[in-house]
């Protein structure tokens, strides 16, 4: 069966608030969405216009060969064949894991309690957690019950809304793992909301970004976070330095120095992109042409630290400081001078030139 999931020009505005306004997604059969974007940007809203718990204003819904929502018809949302697991999992309380897994399953089928432990075996649960009640096990083990439950139906698409949120960081990577890994080996076409960046970028096939119930640019995750449309977007998916600069002939002259850029044919004043891991950052200045920087401030934060460089007075350019996530061991101190150099290129905005 064909599962592409196509969104045409949807809109559904409460009241005066368009929560989600003509917004069109294509989600290849068996391909994977992860939606990203400010809280209240029309992330949810989105999901449940697809789940059928809401109805578009206007706009065209389609599954496969089957339209799920188009003016003046839609189809009920028991009838879609879609999975979906929320943010709080949402299981039944006052019933068990096992029956939570079989609602919705056709209680009839002879190998019905097999099919369940099968399922919970599946997300990585021991099937002595089956006659437990949802309070009786961890949140992340929930999550993984609700993801089970949503597989029983054996969706055509599976709707993730913030579900690995409420998790800590371990378990949420692992749990995340599990359910990608599964969706995977089902081809299952799947539609992930999030706010966290990594999560979207690692997750997908295909990031869409949010913002005011638009969707700004959407496409494959790299092409996002190292080509995104808008300083917007580039923000959005990861620490950015975004530096004013004069391009010509394949470079971009800017408060580093002369650094190479990918849209060649740029050329005038621009905004420019690098991301922090493209700058290298050496205490031992061995280029005497280098410009030199002042560590002015080392944020320590564990795994990765936050350095404030001053920009050099001797090139006439006094900017304002250069803010760079740096990995945790990097050693400079408060008054070294450092060199920076960049690898690769640097991203051209398309529409600052
Ligand atoms: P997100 O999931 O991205 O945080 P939502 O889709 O929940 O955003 O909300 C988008 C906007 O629509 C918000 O301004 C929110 O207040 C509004 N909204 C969502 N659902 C309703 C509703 N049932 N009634 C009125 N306003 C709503
Ligand atoms: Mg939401």
């Amino acid at each position: 069966m064909n599962n592409m999931l196509r969104l045409n020009s949807v809109s559904k505005a409460f009241g005066r608030v368009k929560a989600v306004e003509s917004v069109s997604l294509e989600v290849p059969a068996g391909s994977r969405l992860a939606i990203i974007g400010p809280s209240g940007s029309g992330k949810t809203t989105l999901l449940r216009l697809i789940a059928g718990f809401d109805t578009p204003d206007s706009g065209l819904i389609e599954l496969g060969d089957t339209r799920l929502a188009a003016p003046r018809s839609t189809i009920p949302a028991h009838r879609r064949d879609i999975g979906i697991v929320s943010q709080d999992g949402a299981l039944f309380p006052h019933l068990s894991i096992a029956e939570n897994i079989g609602f919705g399953m056709a209680r009839a089928a002879p190998d019905h309690r097999q099919e369940i432990a099968r399922l919970l075996e599946m997300v990585g649960l021991d099937p002595c957690l089956l006659e437990r009640r949802p309070d009786e096990i961890s949140g992340g083990q929930q999550q993984r019950v609700a993801l089970a439950r949503a597989l029983a139906r054996r969706p055509r698409l599976m709707l993730l809304d913030e579900p690995f949120s409420a998790l800590d960081t371990g378990l949420r990577a692992s749990t995340r793992r599990v359910v990608s890994d599964l969706l995977s080996a089902r081809g299952i076409t799947t539609v992930l909301v999030t706010h966290d960046q990594g999560e979207a970028l690692s997750f997908a096939d295909q990031v869409a970004v949010m913002h005011e119930g638009r969707v700004l640019q959407a496409g494959d995750p790299r092409d996002l976070y190292f080509r995104p449309a808008t300083p917007f977007i580039a923000e959005f998916l990861g620490d950015a330095l975004v530096l004013d600069a004069v391009c010509q002939g394949g470079t971009a002259i800017c408060r580093l120095g002369r650094v190479p850029i990918g849209n060649v044919q740029v050329s005038g004043h621009a905004k420019i992109l690098l991301r922090p891991e493209q700058i290298v950052l050496q205490s031992y200045p061995t280029d005497e042409e280098a410009c030199l920087y002042l560590v002015e401030m080392v944020e320590f934060g564990g795994a990765s630290s936050i350095i404030t460089l001053g920009v050099p007075r001797s090139k006439g350019v006094r900017g304002a400081p250069i803010i760079l996530r740096r990995n945790g061991i990097c050693d400079v101190r408060v008054g070294d001078f450092v060199t920076l150099s960049v690898v690769g290129t640097a991203h051209v905005f398309p529409d600052s030139a």
